[in-house]
């Protein structure tokens, strides 16, 4: 049998060695602690578009925990960007949850990933508190902002994702360490939270016009998204993003926005 010696190691290895290994080529990027992000702990709020990519990267990159919380069902206008549903999920109107963790365990037998049908705020106080990763895929500023408020009081960080045609927005959040979804939010979001205490100081129901969307975008934003997490799960904080990254695929540019805490925002009190 030939043996190849590769110039940074010292011993000798037989050339089929090198693919048993599922993340053998992931583990050749010095950084990159695969061992500790098959330990981590990661929740994915939303199973829509970007929670399919997000899905599908976490496994593809060596996550084995995962958590899907998600209270939708799926629909014809999901697939063009849903790589885990199909046309009979559609027709049967099947959890978006339960079609996203069942492909993710698919993907790989090592992985556990479990669906909770229900809304992030449904979940019990101190749900947030078991994770070591959130990645928020979701499609309102409500749930953004509760989940945001959490993992700054949990002290979890938070990866969000958002997109818009082909405008896509990731920001990530590290407890303590800088500014939150809270502290960069603008006039609009500022509006619908108004909007969701007026009058009674009761929630009401908001009617959203469906935004644009397609899957090049998603897959970007996804792939940013957890890009972020794999530095944060392999101890290399320091290199997040900070603390917005806008991507423009009409005219390829990706900017880096750096927002400053806001004195007055709740969640650093
Ligand atoms: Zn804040």
């Amino acid at each position: 049998m030939i043996y190849l010696q590769h110039p940074m190691v010292e011993e000798c290895i037989a050339p089929d060695a090198v693919d048993e290994d599922k993340f053998d080529r992931a583990r050749r990027i010095g950084w990159l602690d695969i061992d500790s992000i098959s330990k981590s702990k990661v929740l994915m709020v939303g199973a829509g578009a970007i929670g399919n990519e997000v899905g599908k990267n976490l496994v593809l990159s060596g996550f084995k925990d995962i958590t899907v919380v998600d209270m939708d069902r799926i629909v014809h206008s999901n697939l063009a960007r849903c790589l885990f549903f199909s046309d009979n999920d559609a027709v049967e109107g099947k959890l978006k949850a339960k079609i996203v963790a069942a492909g993710m365990n698919a993907l790989d037998n090592g992985v556990v990933a479990k669906p909770v049908i229900g809304t992030i705020q449904e979940q019990d106080e101190g749900f947030i508190r078991q994770f070591d990763i959130v990645l928020g895929c979701l499609d309102n500023v409500l749930a953004r902002l509760h989940v945001n408020s959490q993992c700054c009081f949990h002290g979890v960080p938070y990866i969000d994702g958002a997109m818009d045609g082909f405008n896509g927005k990731v920001q990530v959040i590290v407890p303590s360490a800088g500014p939150c979804l809270e502290c960069g939010m603008n006039d609009t979001h500022a509006k619908i939270i108004e909007q969701r205490f007026s009058c009674t100081g009761n929630d009401i129901s908001l009617f959203l016009p469906k935004i644009g969307a397609e899957i090049t975008t998603t897959c970007i934003v996804g792939a940013m998204m957890v890009r972020e997490a794999m530095k944060l799960a392999s101890g290399k904080q320091e290199w997040v993003i900070k603390n917005v990254a806008y991507y423009n695929g009409a005219n390829n540019s990706l900017d880096i926005l750096e927002i400053s805490n806001n004195p007055e925002c709740p969640n650093h009190s």
